[in-house]
């Protein structure tokens, strides 16, 4: 039996097989979890489709988080099937592609940052509130994924740092208000990783190697390694964590400067 056996979970934010969301979905299936999907827009329909139907799973729902009525009637469908829910992955994010090439002041608009922080933050919160009555009584959990780029500044990833800082404050606060209802709130901070959203990032390849030289494990992350994380995090044996950034970055956040040797290498 796995440590997710029994717990009904929502995955949002798959839109291929190798999305951080579809990693956390696999480890969370094999650990026992049943689960219920979501898409954004009929082009990833079949693909969130496939992956559910992998795991098992026939609840598969429409989901742009800038449309309340959009995340009201995810809810509300999975109050009919399920009548509750323990877990929600938020692992959503978006920034216009022309904010995350060249210099923050030269890219920045009032558009694009509303439009970053409506979508990358906001929507957590706004999954939050709508999930927090079916959560009652459930030892439930809320997971959502960052990227050191809200605690330091990172080339090209511009407009993202600041909603990723919002992002995370909107952890604690949300764990400091849910707690008492013995609702969970964390976030995982991954290591750089090829997916579709990295891909708008201006230069993503060079965070890739960068990451690779300079962490303690000289490697970089798999959404295998986020999946398995993401699964002991939103279960009951991490019972007494919340409010907190996890990091599964093989220790790249805990190095000053890069060691080198004394060739160089
Ligand atoms: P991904 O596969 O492209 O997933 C991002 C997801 O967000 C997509 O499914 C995307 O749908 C969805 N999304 C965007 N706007 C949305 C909206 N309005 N409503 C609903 N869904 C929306 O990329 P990923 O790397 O796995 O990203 C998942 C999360 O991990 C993001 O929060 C990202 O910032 C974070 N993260 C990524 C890395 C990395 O290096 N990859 C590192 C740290 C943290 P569409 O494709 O339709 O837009």
């Amino acid at each position: 039996m796995g440590f997710l056996s029994g717990k009904k979970a929502l995955i949002t934010g798959i839109a291929s097989t190798r999305s951080i969301a579809s990693g956390i979905a696999e480890a969370m299936y094999r650990e026992g979890a049943e689960l219920a999907y979501s898409y954004q827009g009929e082009k990833l329909k079949s693909r969130v489709e496939d992956q559910a139907h992998a795991t098992k799973s026939s609840l598969v729902l429409p989901l742009d988080v800038t449309r309340d009525a959009d995340i009201e009637a995810v809810f509300k469908a999975i109050k009919d099937a399920w009548s509750g829910i323990d877990i929600v992955i938020h692992s959503i994010g978006f920034a216009p592609r022309e904010l995350l090439a060249g210099g923050y002041l030269e890219t920045v608009t009032r558009e694009g940052y509303a439009m970053a922080h409506d979508i990358s933050a906001y929507s957590f919160a706004a999954l939050g509130k709508a999930a927090r009555p079916l959560m009652q009584g459930r030892a439930a959990a809320l997971l959502t994924l960052t990227y050191l780029g809200a605690d330091r500044a990172v080339p090209q990833y511009n407009v993202m740092g600041p909603a990723k800082a919002s992002l995370e404050a909107n952890v604690r606060y949300m764990a400091a208000e849910l707690g008492p209802e013995n609702i969970r709130v964390n976030g995982i901070s991954a290591g750089p990783i090829k997916t579709l959203a990295a891909a708008g990032i201006k230069g993503f390849r060079g965070m890739l190697s960068v990451a690779e030289k300079v962490s303690p494990l000289r490697r970089n992350v798999t959404i295998e390694e986020v999946g398995n994380t993401a699964a002991f995090l939103v279960s009951d044996l991490a019972s007494a964590i919340t409010g907190e950034i996890i990091y599964v970055d093989a220790g790249y956040r805990n190095v000053g400067l890069p060691y080198v040797s004394e060739s160089g290498e």
